[in-house]
């Protein structure tokens, strides 16, 4: 970064900074990652200059056929990776993409019925501060207070929610649920009550590429995601439509009268409907993502991630801590601290001044604010890739227990910081980033 070192020296230091706390530190936010070489060269390029809106080989800028093979890439891969039948590679990040959906298939003051967000649901699923809160009548399901199901989701209930409320939309996907979803279940509900099935994979779109999960595709009339979580990919979003791409429930061509395919309700919501031109350097590096995932060692990789996520919820247990759903299917695990005497917000404080990065989170059934909350959400995708193991994620556990039974003590931190260190140095992150 040699011209930037020397014309804009404020900027090179945030950014050298922040490439050595990404090396210097353990990353344990469920939604991040670190993304190859490839791809942050693909987004370090001059296609950052490129209009392009519309399609490939139908634009409404001139000089688009190079960006074109780019996003032809893109699509192909992503459709070969999720076995689906049309997407859209354009959303600038999961919160637009989930824009482009609300625009395609519902009207403002439409019912939708979504994951309550203090249950793990997200922000763009109805939250009162977001677009889809504000423009649209959410309602919630949500998980179990106790018995068998604890903390897991009753499709019962469901079921039970969808006939009362008659919503045009029931969607699915969390960022802080260690569940798999019944897809199956949640489509026959929304076919039983004429809705809309839309699942938000943001978080776990590369585990369900790698097969481990449950998949959406064939079941969701439409199916959104970010692609920088376990995919691993740029900071961005994308749509697909597995089966019922072509399915015209709904909406009808104001012009022609004709009826339109899905796949044209959403082509049209992302462009012109909520974005003007598609980042096309971004778009470059999703391709090249998307074929690192197509590789097997992505499934190595995605085997790893929740092998290590297992790991971690066990130790976590055997040490006297309560995880919301006592475990984790996926990459993630929600730590529910209400019987340790510490917040999140407090836990999230302690850690980072070890080095630690985890952020809080309400837990189901919490009692505490979201800015101070009762756990904290934990993540295996961004260690995973640096290759940390079983045996370091349950060394993390220790270092963080520590940590936490301990608040205050300077003795323990240093101790704690010093192992953080050594443990860093084992598993570097980018070889630029030690200088
Ligand atoms: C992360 C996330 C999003 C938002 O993605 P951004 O790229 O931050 O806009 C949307 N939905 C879910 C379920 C998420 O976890």
């Amino acid at each position: 970064m040699s011209a930037l070192r020397s014309s804009d020296p404020e900027v090179f230091g945030a950014i050298q900074k922040e490439i050595r706390r990404q090396n210097d530190g353990l990353e344990l936010i469920a939604s991040e990652n670190f993304v190859s070489l490839s791809v942050m060269e693909a987004m370090g390029t001059p296609l950052t200059n490129k209009y392009a809106e519309g399609l490939p080989g139908k634009r409404y800028y001139g000089g688009c056929r190079f960006v074109d093979v780019a996003e032809e890439l893109a699509r192909e891969r992503a459709k070969e990776l999720f076995k689906c039948d049309w997407v859209n590679v354009q959303p600038h990040s999961g919160a637009s993409a989930n824009a482009a959906v609300y625009l395609a298939l519902l009207k403002p003051g439409d019912t939708f019925l979504g994951l309550d967000l203090s249950h793990g649901g997200h922000l763009t699923h109805g939250s009162p501060v977001n677009f889809s809160g504000i423009l649209y009548r959410a309602k919630y399901y949500g998980v179990e207070p106790d018995g068998p199901l604890a903390g897991r989701i009753d499709m019962d209930k469901v079921r039970d929610r969808a006939r009362e409320l008659n919503p045009r939309m029931i969607s699915i996907g969390a960022s802080a649920y260690s569940r798999d979803f019944d897809y199956a279940a949640f489509r026959s509900i929304a076919d039983e009550v004429g809705a809309f099935l839309w699942m938000d994979m943001a978080h776990t779109a590369g585990l369900i590429a790698a097969g481990l999960l449950n998949d959406p595709l064939p079941h969701c009339h439409v199916v959104s995601t970010t692609t920088h979580k376990t995919l691993r990919g740029p900071r961005a979003g994308m749509i697909l439509i597995g089966k019922d791409y072509e399915n015209p429930f709904g909406k009808v061509a104001p012009k022609s009268g004709r009826v339109k395919m899905m796949s044209e309700l959403f082509d049209s919501a992302v462009f012109p409907g909520t974005q003007g031109g598609p980042l096309m350097h971004v778009i470059a590096a999703k391709a090249v993502a998307f074929r690192e995932a197509l590789q097997p060692s992505f499934v190595d990789y995605s085997k790893q991630v929740i092998r290590n996520a297992s790991a971690m919820a066990e130790k976590f247990m055997e040490l006297g801590y309560n995880l919301a759903s006592s475990g984790t299917d996926n990459h993630l695990a929600l730590i529910d601290l209400r019987n340790k005497g510490i917040t999140g917000k407090e836990a999230e404080a302690a850690l980072q001044n070890a080095e630690i990065t985890v952020n809080k989170n309400m837990v189901p059934f919490d009692d505490k604010s979201p800015f101070v909350t009762s756990g904290i959400r934990v993540g295996t995708p961004a260690l995973t890739t640096r290759g940390f193991g079983e045996d370091e994620f349950r060394r993390v556990v220790v270092l963080m227990d520590d940590i936490l039974s301990d608040v205050g003590n300077d003795d323990t931190l240093m101790r704690v910081r010093q192992e953080i260190g050594d443990l860093c140095k084992q598993f570097p992150l980018y070889d630029f980033a030690a200088d």
